[in-house]
């Protein structure tokens, strides 16, 4: 049997000490780290970019298919990705739980060495938290903290009329692997002798438990002297993010349906599962790409980057938000996809 260790041996600042020990600073802004009040922080003159987000089980994720490791893994990326779609590098992060005696400390270690890991592979230092109790469920919140030269941080409202629409890498595939865990976990609790079967498909999988931010789209504009003109991440699925973007910057949009990027395997799990692709990446959560506008004339810059895709351009507010689909017919975008009995 597994070691299990009740927190109650440990307490609460043993606890704090147990999962904190082997905290390391990577940064040379994050002055002061965990130990004390609070956390001091010097950006050198850039300024400061902050995003925070609370998790709740049985809400945001589920413990039946989320090893908890991946889930502290999660936990801190989708928080980075909010930071990376500021056009910021993100430097801290402050990590908040409520467990209750339902979790040992074993269990708490595990999720921790998720979030270690995503500290390491982003550079972020974790430098703060508060630990808490909660009846039964397990709560997270996240706060990371980011830096960008000043003023060059990038907001949703500010996207020009005739700017392209780009988004990094494919859409649709963590809202397949969520289709899939469910339908898998159904299967179980009916008949828990059954094995999942999650042959053929490790992509859409890992798009829901491991997902990543898009740390190299950032540095790839650093690199090359691109600022979108207005940005933010994909965690709603992009036809609501294109509603949130085009709203703000009192613009209407085109966006192609051809030019959607969706990946084989997702394509191959939506045929399977009797969905149509594109729908799934309309409207699938948790990718945790970055949709940005572009000027026309930084067109070029970004062509030879396999991992950026142009799907439209802004148009006037009047012109509204069309999906220009395979067949050649215009629709409606709406918060939940496109409409189609609204041509
Ligand atoms: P206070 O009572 O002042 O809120 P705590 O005892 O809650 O302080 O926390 C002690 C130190 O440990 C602080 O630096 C805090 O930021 C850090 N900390 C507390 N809980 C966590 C956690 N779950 N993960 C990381 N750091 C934590
Ligand atoms: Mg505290």
């Amino acid at each position: 049997m597994e070691e299990r260790t009740e927190i109650a041996t440990l307490g609460e600042f043993g606890l704090i000490d147990h999962l904190t020990k082997n905290n390391e600073i990577q940064n040379a802004s994050s002055v002061l780290g965990i130990g004390d009040d609070g956390a001091v922080i010097d950006h050198f003159g850039k300024q400061t970019v902050i995003s925070t987000d609370l998790l709740i089980e049985g809400v945001h994720f589920d413990l039946m298919y989320t090893p908890l490791k991946h889930l502290g893994y999660k936990a801190v990326v989708v928080n980075l990705s909010d930071i990376y779609a500021m056009n910021a590098v993100p430097t801290q992060i402050t990590m908040s739980i409520g467990i209750s005696n339902r979790f040992s400390v074993e269990a708490l270690s595990e999720l921790y060495e998720g979030v270690y890991f995503a500290c390491e592979k982003y550079g972020v230092d974790l430098i703060g938290g508060d630990t808490t109790t909660s009846p039964k469920g397990l709560i997270i919140s996240v706060t990371a903290i980011g830096e960008v030269a000043p003023d060059q941080f990038v907001k949703r409202s500010t996207a020009q009329k005739g700017d392209l629409i780009c988004v990094s890498g494919d859409l649709g595939g963590a809202f397949l692997g969520l289709t899939l865990m469910e339908r898998e976990k159904k299967i179980y609790l009916e008949n828990p002798a059954i094995q999942p079967d999650l042959e053929n498909e490790t992509y859409v999988v890992g798009r829901l438990l491991k997902p990543e931010a898009r740390k190299d789209i950032i540095e790839f504009f650093a690199a090359n002297q691109i600022i979108p003109t207005s940005m933010m991440d994909v965690s709603d699925g992009i036809s609501s993010e294109v509603l949130h973007l085009c709203k703000q910057s009192n613009l209407g949009c085109v966006i192609y349906e051809e030019k959607l990027p969706i990946h084989e395997d997702s394509r191959h799990a939506a045929y399977k599962f009797g969905l149509d692709p594109t729908v799934c990446a309309l409207n699938g959560g948790e990718d945790y790409e970055l949709i940005f506008t572009l000027k026309q004339e930084d067109h070029d810059k970004i062509v030879l980057n396999e991992e950026i895709s142009v799907i439209g351009y802004t148009t006037d507010i009047e012109s509204g938000l069309k999906l220009h689909t395979k067949g050649g017919n215009l629709f409606n975008i709406t918060a939940q996809g496109w409409n189609a009995f609204n041509q």
